[in-house]
């Protein structure tokens, strides 16, 4: 077994089936800024063997925004938060199918519907159902994941059976500081949605948020936990401390290269799944976004749930300028999608 000075073995182990461990774990995330180049070969490694060059880009659609009841402390849309945000209820299944188109257009292969809320009510679930059936008839191979929160039994089934490809709740952060985020519900709860999920035939979609006042050792016991979920997608946001939220004024200081260090982290710790670049990305990796490429294989495109993302003209033309390839969607003609490289010349769950 090599120790973490050799890192291109270590990928080589990883690729193998090596498991890390903590202690290596946290070895990472120490090293030097002057390895992380030397850090970023070895998860590029790993990410080529899996995933190529291929990006993965992701539409979030906020179907209902604000008045929640739940206490997330990184949220703009909990209760308490004071941030001046759009609040409305539950769009209408064509308004829902109005905005996949433009993540169509957009070049996204997925559509994530967001609903703000503890848990989806009976009717939510079935206007999401609804709008995903007829997204589903318009555009076959564009997927689609829902994020709605606490599921209760039965609606992951309901879900699946309308189509829903994946199902996004996040664990957020590790177990022992889950009650330092929010009081009102647990992280048990959590883990059961995306286990409710899983066994419904959903792809489980579970990631986290970094910058939340956890420590090092907490961060990794997160990734370790998605790895134990079996997660077949990982978002990793970067909190975008938002002004009103309950971590407003006590995020921790987030500097680019070590968020880059954090996703060469999770793909060694979690080599096979989907690894997305989430929140946070244009905030705190700033002129470095497209080096995240070279670990993560997917990222979102154009805004965020409450704050917004960058142009989807410099998305695409960040992903093509560093050599890499956009997923397209089976099937669709060339005139479906805007192709905004002609320029170039997360509810629940930190998507903010
Ligand atoms: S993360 Fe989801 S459950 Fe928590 S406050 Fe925000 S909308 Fe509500």
């Amino acid at each position: 077994m090599v120790s973490i000075e050799n890192l291109p073995e270590l990928a080589n182990e990883v690729l193998g089936g090596r498991r890390l461990d903590l202690a290596e774990a946290l070895e990472i995330l120490a090293l030097s800024d002057d390895r992380l180049l030397e850090l970023l070969s070895a998860a590029f490694v790993i990410r080529r063997h899996f995933y190529g060059k291929q990006v993965k880009l992701n539409y979030l659609v906020n179907a209902k925004s604000g008045l929640c009841p739940e206490d997330c402390k990184y949220c703009s849309q909990a209760k308490g938060a004071t941030s001046e945000i759009e609040k409305y209820s539950l769009l209408s299944a064509n308004e829902m199918v109005a905005r996949a188109e433009q993540a169509v257009k957009n070049g996204a292969s997925t559509c994530c519907l967001v609903i703000s809320g503890r848990g989806p009510s009976k009717r939510e679930v079935q206007t999401v159902a609804d709008a995903t059936r007829e997204i589903k008839q318009r555009w076959p191979g564009l997927k689609i994941c829902a994020c709605l929160g606490i599921l209760q039994t039965g609606q992951a089934e309901q879900l699946r059976s309308a189509g829903v490809d994946r199902y996004n709740h996040n664990l957020n952060t590790a177990e022992e500081h889950y009650q330092e985020i929010c009081s009102t519900h647990t992280y048990q709860q959590r883990v059961e949605t995306v286990q409710a999920a899983k066994s419904a035939g959903i792809s489980p979609c579970s990631g986290l948020i970094v910058g939340m006042q956890e420590s090092a050792t907490q961060l990794i016991q997160a990734l370790f936990a998605l790895r134990d979920i079996q997660a077949d997608s990982i978002p990793i946001n970067f909190l975008v401390p938002i002004p009103g939220t309950g971590l407003a004024a006590n995020a921790l200081p987030l500097t680019p290269q070590y968020c880059l260090k954090v996703l060469c982290v999770a793909r060694l710790i979690c080599p096979t799944v989907e690894i997305r670049c989430s929140a946070g990305r244009e905030k705190h990796l700033r002129t470095l976004q497209p080096l995240s490429l070279y670990v993560a294989n997917s990222w979102f495109v154009s805004d965020y749930l409450t704050t917004p993302g960058q142009a989807e003209e410099l998305d695409h033309q960040m992903i093509r300028d560093a050599g890499f390839e956009i997923e397209t969607i089976p099937g669709l003609s060339e005139a479906e999608v805007e192709a905004p490289c002609a320029a170039a010349t997360a509810c629940c769950g930190g998507s903010a």
